[in-house]
């Protein structure tokens, strides 16, 4: 059998509900597309495109926008029928949202010189508790007035994260890539602002908690659905077994 390689958002996936883990990493059930996925991406591929060669991050973004838009067509022709969040904008309303989240992002890399981008989509495959884990690191910078590293994570959604674990998560990443940064903050696309940085800790020995417990439950098959409140934007929804979804049969193990 294929050794699993987890990750930070699989991890996520299978301890917020294990029926959601079985149809998207076990099934690969077809995920509805979900308007927020299109206005996080772009912004996230505007953005990279920007660090990475500079130019009209406003163009960057509208190409990324048409490309996105047309891949998730592919699967859902039917607008209506996208996930959208509660009061979440839609259509071309987000689209200009999107624009200029990307101008302000803009402003806020001239208005932070100091910070120089020395990692863009950093992709680092590691071992952790023996298993394989692999990241992908939005943004490492360096500050170039005081030399200290800072991780940063661009985020998209409403709502701040919890927790800064998926920061220490990626400390200890770079830690095993040979780069150390004791330092991270995410950067809060809507309000163009950072949050306060933390002081990360690259051991990060929970991960190694975490490692074990979901190889064990993916071993045994002990995935525990958890109905309830992230139901109503579920992307596979309609496959899920605990919900009776309309089309739970095609996945029904
Ligand atoms: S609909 Fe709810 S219970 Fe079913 S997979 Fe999605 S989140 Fe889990």
């Amino acid at each position: 059998m294929e050794q699993t390689t987890w990750s930070h958002t699989r991890l996520e996936a299978l301890f917020e509900c294990g029926e959601r883990y079985r149809l998207v990493y076990r099934r690969k059930a077809p995920r509805r597309p979900a308007w927020w996925f299109v206005a996080g991406a772009t912004f996230h591929t505007a953005a990279q495109t920007f660090d990475l060669l500079g130019g009209d991050i406003v163009g960057h973004a509208e190409k990324a926008w048409d490309s996105i838009m047309a891949e998730a067509a592919q699967r859902e022709p039917d607008h209506a029928q996208w996930l959208s969040a509660a009061r979440g904008a839609t259509g071309e309303t987000l689209r200009q949202q999107v624009l200029e989240w990307c101008r302000t992002y803009e402003q806020w890399r001239q208005q932070n010189g100091h910070l120089r981008c020395v990692h863009i989509e950093h992709k680092i495959e590691f071992t952790v508790a023996g298993k394989p884990f692999i990241c992908y690191i939005d943004r490492t910078f360096v500050d170039t007035k005081t030399g200290e590293p800072l991780l940063v994570d661009l985020k998209t959604g409403s709502r701040k994260p919890e927790s800064v674990e998926q920061l220490q998560i990626y400390a200890r990443a770079l830690a095993a890539a040979g780069f150390h940064c004791g330092w991270g903050a995410f950067y809060l696309a809507r309000t163009g602002e950072l949050t306060t940085p933390v002081r990360l800790d690259e051991n990060y020995a929970t991960l190694d908690v975490k490692v074990k417990a979901a190889q064990l439950l993916d071993d045994a098959n002990l995935l525990v659905p958890h109905p309830g409140r992230r139901c109503a934007t579920c992307d596979v929804a309609q496959f899920c077994t605990v919900i009776g979804g309309a089309q739970a049969d095609q996945y029904r193990e």
